[in-house]
């Protein structure tokens, strides 16, 4: 397989250190808050690479860190900690914040079909192995102590820009448009490894550390928690592009500094989903989340499966009239798996079989094109060859593109068999509500809609029409 590395700007041919396993890590959420789609669209293009390599034949462990204390809202070292902020908010601790939003996640990642990581670990519980990995970097004189916090120096580094062409001079246009400068930082690129001293007296996760009582930065959490997991050499590295810079420069930066030798070898990075007004952020603009998708009729699975129709690497924009495409087209994709499920099997065609599959393949081995990949599946939807080979590929294609096909084409066929029974009241309910929505009372409607809900039945608008499913 080839994927493109963002440390080397080329598409490389994926080989692990270790034959055969792979060690995988990617940046995990900041659960101060829902993750919205846009987060969502990151995850889910991690996990169609795990899986895909998963189907290579390779043993995958992947880890995650859950990002529970030392995120501030500017990357650069300045703003208030993101997870105290969601605290005051809601009137919490930030332990009861953190608990609730990491639960939110897994959930959300459920409904996508997304994998849960072998190993997911909140930062709060390797604060020792922080201390230990900062006091080893003071030791080799890569970090120094100035105004009670603990900084990177990151003036010993021969390189320290690895994913961009920034200079000095860019950074400090950055620094000067958003933020104020530290004054303790002895090069502007510096960061923090450890807090002790800050303006952020009311921090409320604080822990003893030989240079005082404080808090870890955010990078050097995810640094310490690879290190913990996968050892001295990772193979690869995902996240948001967001993170390539500051964060996963300077996690470049400390674990190389630490290790004395090169740590990742691929780092693999999820372009925007933004929105007609910009990037979707937690932070400001507008938020959607998967249960706002739901709760507007939508299956989260066709969120993935629109997710899927283009490359990691390119932006993708938000709206719903493109959800709705995808919706369409997602139907359309599950009613013809639902009547192949229907029709006399016969036996699988090898021959067939293997060119098809060689074509699915082949999407992927080039830089995880999934939108191929889907192309890739409706050659198969369309062969010349029995419908036992067909859905044994689908079958196959689903364990890495995870969208549910022979799942939801057994509803619908389960649904259209009993598509009597669908009760009388229910269906005057949905007209009822169409008739809400056609006065643009969506008020009425919604509940309306929260009425069939808790009756047991889902009501779905697509293109061709509305689609009432049982729950
Ligand atoms: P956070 O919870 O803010 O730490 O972000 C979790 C992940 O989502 C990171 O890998 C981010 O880079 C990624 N991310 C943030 N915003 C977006 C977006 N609009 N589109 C895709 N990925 C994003
Ligand atoms: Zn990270």
């Amino acid at each position: 397989m080839y994927i493109y590395n963002t440390a080397t700007r080329k598409k490389e041919e994926f080989i692990p250190r270790f034959e055969g396993k792979v060690s995988m890590y990617t940046c995990g959420p900041t659960v101060y808050h829902y993750a919205h789609i846009g987060n969502l669209r990151s995850y889910i293009m991690e996990d169609v690479l795990e899986k895909y390599l998963r189907f290579d034949g390779l043993d995958v462990k992947r880890v995650m860190n859950i990002t529970d204390v030392g995120h501030l809202t500017s990357d650069g070292d300045t703003g208030d900690d993101k997870m105290l902020k969601g605290a005051k908010r809601e009137h919490k601790t930030v332990m009861e914040i953190a608990k609730f939003y990491t639960d939110a996640f897994f959930e959300d990642c459920k409904k996508l079909n997304i994998k849960r990581p072998d190993v997911v670990e909140p930062a709060t519980a390797c604060i020792d192995e922080f201390i230990r990995v900062i006091s080893s970097l003071i030791e080799k004189g890569y970090a120094y102590e100035a105004g009670g916090n603990i900084y990177f120096d990151t003036s010993k580094l021969k390189k320290y820009y690895i994913f961009n062409d920034f200079n000095e001079e860019d950074l400090e246009v950055g620094v000067r448009e958003g933020v104020e400068a530290d004054e303790n930082k002895r090069n502007k690129a510096d960061f923090v490894l450890w807090f002790t001293k800050s303006k952020f007296d009311d921090q409320e996760l604080k822990w003893d550390s030989p240079w005082g009582v404080g808090y870890p930065g955010w990078h050097i959490e995810c640094s310490c928690i690879s290190m913990k997991h996968l050892g001295e050499y990772l193979d690869l590295h995902c996240g948001g592009i967001d993170n390539a810079f500051p964060h996963h420069t300077n996690e470049i930066a400390q674990s190389e500094s630490y290790l004395g030798h090169e740590w990742c070898s691929y780092w693999f990075h999820v372009h925007h989903l933004n929105t007609n007004s910009g990037k979707m952020s937690k932070s400001s603009g507008e938020f959607l989340t998967v249960s706002l998708l739901e709760e507007k009729g939508y299956n989260p699975l066709v969120y993935r499966f629109f997710c899927l129709q283009s490359h990691y690497r390119k932006s993708l924009v938000f709206s719903y009239e493109n959800l709705d495409n995808a919706a369409v087209a997602y139907n359309k994709l599950t009613a013809k798996i639902a009547a192949l499920l229907k029709e006399e099997g016969g036996a699988v065609e090898q021959d067939k079989y293997d060119e098809l599959m060689s074509g699915f393949k082949a999407a992927l081995d080039n830089d995880l094109n999934t939108s191929l990949a889907i192309t890739a599946l409706y050659d198969v939807v369309k062969a010349d060859t029995t419908p036992a080979t067909k859905l044994k590929l689908i079958g196959e294609f689903d364990k890495v593109l995870s969208i549910g096909l022979i799942e939801e084409a057994k509803k619908l066929s389960d649904n259209k068999e009993k598509g009597e029974e669908i009760p009388a009241e229910i269906k005057e309910l949905v007209e009822k509500r169409a008739e809400a929505r056609k006065a643009k009372d969506f008020a009425l409607a919604d509940e309306i809609r929260n009425k069939i809900t808790e009756l047991g039945y889902i009501v779905e608008e697509t293109r061709q029409g509305t689609v009432i499913k049982k729950a």
